[in-house]
């Protein structure tokens, strides 16, 4: 294990981003205490509390902070107050964790949905399409597509106003984030479902062709090109069938949503978000929850799988990262349950005592 302290960005943002974010740093110190790492955090504003604070949703002091750090630990942006403001980039997400995740270089995001056994019955679906076990990575480009693309603007023409998103993508951009899918798959069960829209969009062509063309250095591994509304249909029918699945920025964003309730609630799910320069920003998926903030009863799971994400990511510790699910399960099958994923007969735990609980096991 290394003896150097990891420099940790702690970046809680907005809404529940202040309540589930310390949860995260309990088990990350739990798992230090266990086995001798230490970790120096640094807390800095970013999204609505940055703006409301010093003007901006990125203040440079946060970029820099985060720059030099080993990894970024991050909660959630936005909310009501500040989603509307303009100009566009003055807003918490479009303004502040876009940009952010592009100058750390995180063009890939990781997000893993596993369905623990004992939560099978808070899930949206059937228990037998999840018995045995729901195991699979998104692989989601993170920083190209609709979201960054230009122009991106409102005219008028002819009378009527007419607003515009470019989608663009690069073969580089595409060659990147598919290598990463393969090389994933590779350590997993060897299946790349990669999603479009080919039948309609010239960007999805060449995701196709390119995707196409790399797997050709994974002999491997198994491709299937998938459309993305089928796709979206698949993970509800039959989702053990898929392993990793590709997609680009708003496809990987709309279906890890809605995998998310496989999983049995967006509280539920981790991410990080990689690339090659840095150690990455590690984010849960969900948003700052404006409808639950202050009240401690958000689900800290996601972020705290998310904190196991770093561990095995930025840190080189994936005995910390293991320690850290295994505690979670351990708490599932206990009975314990924030709201979101309570089940009958179950123990309904507030956020922070979820945190305490995970902590303890670890
Ligand atoms: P959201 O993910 O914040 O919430 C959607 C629903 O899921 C809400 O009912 C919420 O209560 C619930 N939920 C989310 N996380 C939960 C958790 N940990 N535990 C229990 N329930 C949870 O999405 P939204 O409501 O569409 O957006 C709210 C704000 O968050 C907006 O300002 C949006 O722009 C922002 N947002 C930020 C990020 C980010 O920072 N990465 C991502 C998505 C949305």
């Amino acid at each position: 294990m290394s003896s150097r302290a990891y420099k940790i960005a702690v970046l809680p943002g907005d809404g529940i981003g202040v309540e589930i974010v310390p949860q995260g740093i309990k088990c990350l110190d739990a798992v230090g205490a266990r086995l001798g790492i230490a970790f120096e955090y640094t807390e800095a504003l970013v999204g609505g509390a940055a703006i409301d604070a010093v003007g901006v949703p990125l203040p440079d002091d946060t970029l820099s902070l985060s720059m030099q750090s080993d990894a970024v630990f991050f909660g959630a942006v936005g909310g009501a107050k500040w989603d509307n403001l303009q100009p566009v980039s003055m807003r918490p997400e479009p303004g502040g964790l876009f940009p952010l995740r592009k100058a750390l270089g995180a063009y890939a995001n990781l997000r893993p949905v596993v369905v623990f056994e004992s939560l099978i019955s808070a899930s949206s679906l059937k228990p037998d399409r999840m018995e045995g076990g729901l195991d699979i990575l998104f692989v989601r480009e993170l920083t190209g597509g609709i979201y960054f693309g230009k122009p991106k603007e409102r005219r008028e023409v002819d009378g009527e106003t007419v607003a515009i998103d470019t989608c663009s993508y690069s073969d580089f951009e595409i060659r990147r984030i598919a290598h990463m899918a393969f090389l994933q798959a590779r350590r997993r069960r060897g299946i790349v479902h990669s999603v479009d829209k080919a039948n309609v969009m010239e960007t999805s062509r060449l995701w196709r062709e390119v995707v196409t063309e790399v797997a050709e250095q994974y002999p491997d591994v198994t491709l299937t090109n998938m459309l993305a509304d089928n796709c979206g249909m698949q993970l509800l029918r039959d989702p053990k069938q898929f392993d990793v699945i590709l997609a680009d920025n708003l496809f990987g964003d709309l279906l890890t949503d809605e995998a998310a309730m496989l999983a049995g609630s967006l509280g539920m799910l981790p991410s990080a978000s990689v690339g090659e320069q840095h150690g990455g920003l590690y984010e849960p998926i969900h948003g700052s929850a404006p409808d639950i903030a202050g009240q401690d009863k958000a689900n800290p799971i996601a972020t705290i799988l998310t904190a196991a994400m770093m561990l095995r990511y930025a840190c080189e510790c994936p005995d910390g990262a293991v320690m850290i699910r295994s505690a979670v399960e351990s708490v599932l099958d206990d009975g314990y349950r924030t709201v979101d994923i309570a089940t009958p007969g179950c123990d309904v735990v507030s956020c922070s005592k979820m945190g305490d609980l995970v902590a303890q096991r670890i």
